[in-house]
Formats: C-alpha cells, sequence, structure tokens
C-alpha cells in the first residue's frame, strides 16, 4: 500500500488528492482557491472531517506549504515521507510530450518551453512540480499531460491550413485538452458496456466550464475540438469557441479595441455568458429558460447544436459510433443538456430515455440500441495517481 498525490494547478487554485494505492481509496481532498488574491480560502476534505480556512497565499509555492503543514497538522499523514509519489496535471505537453513521464530537470525545461502556448497554466503547473520536487525529494514525481492523449490525431486532423511552415518552424497547430478525462471515460465506457476499447468507436463530451468533443477509435484519440488552445471549439462557459479568426482585427482596426481586451473578452466575457448574458453558469441557464428567458433557451440551442455539430462530424469521420458519452459538471448532471444533444441525433441511431436519463444511470439509451449513450463522471486525479502508481512500480525509478 503507498499513498499517491494527484495535484492540478489552476491559474489562481489547486486542487489535490492522496490516493491509498493499490486500492484507489481517497483519503484527503481538498482546494486552495484565490492564490496570489486577498483572502486565499484553504479547503479539505478528510475521513468525515470538512475544513475550510481563509489566509494568505501569495503563490503556488506557499500553497504547496501550506498544504502538507495542513496534512501534517490534521494528521492526514503522520510524516511526509508516507507520500510514495506526486503526479501533476500539466496543461499544455506541445508535441513533446506524448505519454506521462517522470519528472527530471530536463522534463521541467521541455515543460517551460513550451510555456506560452498555455501561459496561464503551464507556469502554475511548473511552480507546484518544483515546490513539490523540494519539499519531498523521496517522493517520485510524474507530470500528466492535458495535451498526450491527442497526440495520435492524425496530421489531416491537427493541421490548420495556414502555411506549412507555421507548423515546421512554430509547432502552430492543433493540440486538443481534457486528454486525460475523455481517456479515462472511454476506458470506463468499454468496461460499462463490456466491450474491448480497442473495438469501439467513441464520441466522448466533456461539457464543464471548458467543454470539449472527443472522437476516440480503438482508445486512441483521433480527432477533438480544441485547439491550438483551450479557446477553441465549442462555446464555453465564458470562452466564444471557434469564430471567424478575421472577427478579431475588424473589433482592432474598426471598433478601436486593444488586442489585449478583445484576447480577454474573448476568454471571460463570451461563451454562455456573453450571449445569454445572464450567467456562465448552466444551472442559472436552465433556471431562466425555464421562465421563458429567450436569450437563455438561444444559449441552450447554441451549445447543444455545436456539440451535435461535431458529433455529427465525428461520427461521419469514424464511419460510425458505438459509444455516446456525457461527463463534467453539464454532462454528467444535465438531463435537459443530453435530451436535447441526443433528440437532434435520431439520425445516427442515438436514443435517450427519459427515465434513465432523469435518473442518472450509467447508460441512458434504450435498450438494445446499437449506439450506447453513457454518462461517466470523469476522474482525472485518479488518472494521474494511476500513471504514477505504474511509474512508482518500476524498479528503474
Ligand atoms: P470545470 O471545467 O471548472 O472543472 P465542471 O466540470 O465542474 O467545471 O463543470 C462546472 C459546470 O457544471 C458549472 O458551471 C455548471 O454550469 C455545470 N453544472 C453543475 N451542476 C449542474 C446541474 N445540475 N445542471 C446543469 N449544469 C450543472
Amino acid at each position: 500500500m503507498q499513498k499517491i498525490m494527484a495535484i492540478n494547478a489552476g491559474s489562481s487554485s489547486l486542487k489535490f488528492q492522496i490516493f491509498e494505492m493499490p486500492g484507489e481509496e481517497v483519503i484527503v481532498k481538498g482546494l486552495i482557491e484565490r492564490i496570489g488574491l486577498p483572502g486565499a480560502i484553504f479547503n479539505m476534505s478528510f475521513q468525515n472531517e470538512k475544513m475550510k480556512e481563509v489566509c494568505k497565499i501569495e503563490n503556488h509555492g506557499e500553497a504547496v506549504e501550506i498544504l502538507l503543514d495542513q496534512l501534517k497538522k490534521h494528521r492526514v499523514i503522520k510524516n511526509l515521507s508516507e507520500i510514495a509519489g506526486v503526479g501533476h496535471r500539466v496543461a499544455h505537453g506541445g508535441e513533446e510530450f506524448v505519454s506521462s513521464c517522470i519528472v527530471t530537470d530536463e522534463v521541467v525545461k521541455g515543460i517551460e518551453s513550451v510555456a506560452s502556448l498555455a501561459p496561464l497554466h503551464n507556469p502554475a503547473n511548473i511552480i507546484g512540480i518544483k515546490t513539490f520536487r523540494d519539499l519531498l525529494p523521496d517522493a517520485i514525481s510524474v507530470a500528466v499531460f492535458d495535451t498526450a492523449f491527442h497526440q495520435t490525431i492524425p496530421e489531416e486532423n491537427f493541421l490548420y491550413a495556414l502555411p506549412y511552415a507555421l507548423y515546421e518552424k512554430h509547432h502552430i497547430r492543433k493540440y486538443g485538452f481534457h486528454g486525460t478525462s475523455h481517456q479515462y471515460v472511454a476506458g470506463k465506457a468499454a468496461e460499462v458496456l463490456d466491450k474491448p476499447l480497442e473495438k469501439l468507436k467513441i464520441i466522448s463530451c466533456h461539457l464543464g466550464n471548458g467543454a470539449s468533443v472527443c472522437a476516440i477509435e480503438g482508445g486512441k484519440s483521433v480527432n477533438t475540438s480544441m485547439g491550438f488552445t483551450p479557446n477553441a471549439g465549442l462555446m464555453m462557459g465564458t470562452r466564444s469557441g471557434t469564430i471567424d479568426a478575421t472577427i478579431i482585427p475588424y473589433l482592432v482596426d474598426e471598433l478601436g479595441y486593444s488586442l489585449d481586451e478583445v484576447v480577454q473578452m474573448m476568454s471571460t466575457e463570451s461563451g454562455v455568458l456573453g450571449v445569454s448574458g445572464i450567467s456562465s453558469d448552466f444551472r442559472d441557464i436552465e433556471i431562466a429558460a425555464g421562465e421563458g428567458n429567450s436569450r437563455a433557451l438561444l444559449t441552450l440551442r447554441m451549445f447543444t447544436g455545436q456539440i451535435c455539430n461535431y458529433i455529427g462530424a465525428y461520427a461521419s469521420a469514424m464511419n460510425g459510433c458505438d459509444a455516446l458519452l456525457f461527463t463534467a459538471g453539464v454532462g454528467e448532471n444535465s438531463p435537459l443538456i443530453r435530451k436535447m444533444v441526443t433528440e437532434q441525433l435520431s439520425y445516427l441511431g442515438v436514443t435517450c430515455d427519459v427515465t434513465k436519463n432523469n435518473a442518472g444511470d450509467m447508460i441512458i439509451s434504450e435498450n438494445n440500441q446499437a449506439v450506447k449513450v453513457c454518462i461517466i463522471p470523469t476522474n482525472e486525479e485518479l488518472m494521474i495517481a494511476r500513471d504514477v502508481e505504474n511509474y512508482a512500480k518500476q524498479p528503474t525509478r
């Protein structure tokens, strides 16, 4: 038995979980919010206890120190040496990292070298990695990349139709994100359906604040809706998703916005929030739609319509689809979104049993249908812990 920690550092937050492996039991989980802002919040739950403390946390390095102190203080662990390994979610691995790997100085340099591709996330990930390596020098450290699962996407699907030199010299291409989640739910769906993953054509819809659709053939990602950055593809909570790129110079040259303002607008004021004018949270949109708010209804139609466009495209590219998966905050919890999506896909043989959908069953398609529609709760932290465990088992560490 060994304790393995999964770390997910965002631009101003740090999520953590410790698993007792190989049983995969979660012994503690928590979230540190508002890092670098006034009134940072430390949340942690373990056994039957829950705690929340407001404190001052300047940066991710301090957040890690406080986390380790709290773990000892509350006797979640007696000694730091009990933690055998730490897995870090890293947003962008560029083309260099096609799978998870043990963190060495060279790997840290590699992650730094692609930091400009994910300026909000990779720097936070790097600080998290470095601080853990300093404070837990005996624990194995593993980097798990959001982009890695998508490195199997073929060139015709990852290239943009820009001059080829931009790809060759500057690595401008589709990378895709949410890879750990898409990979996890695909594997889990194969288990639930009792079919070999290698034989399945899966379309996975990760619908949370960030949202992406992924085509998975034989267990490998063959296309996904996010692109060079996580701003592409579907409209999301506050992100626009893909728009005609020429709107950007029009906003700058004709309407007088600065480029920074446009970038900010596209990532924090657009998407569900921008169109509805109500909220970025689908719960608020569904309530407003229920009250007949026309912009909320429009937002729901736009979002589900875009999802269906990707599903149609991917089903056609794979020449079929055996399983359609819903995951993440919206995908797991919104019967309405699942209903609206599946209703538009009857031509593909997609069905949705109202009772099963409302109950949130794992399989919600009607009985004996070729296309299985499933709700699979994602678990990126568990995927990370499993990756660390695999490396920890290897004698070469
Ligand atoms: P993140 O991308 O931040 O990890 P999550 O996967 O946790 O996000 O998804 C968060 C979103 O899930 C919320 O913004 C909210 O819109 C949506 N959500 C959560 N519960 C429900 C629900 N019961 N009905 C509809 N949407 C929900």
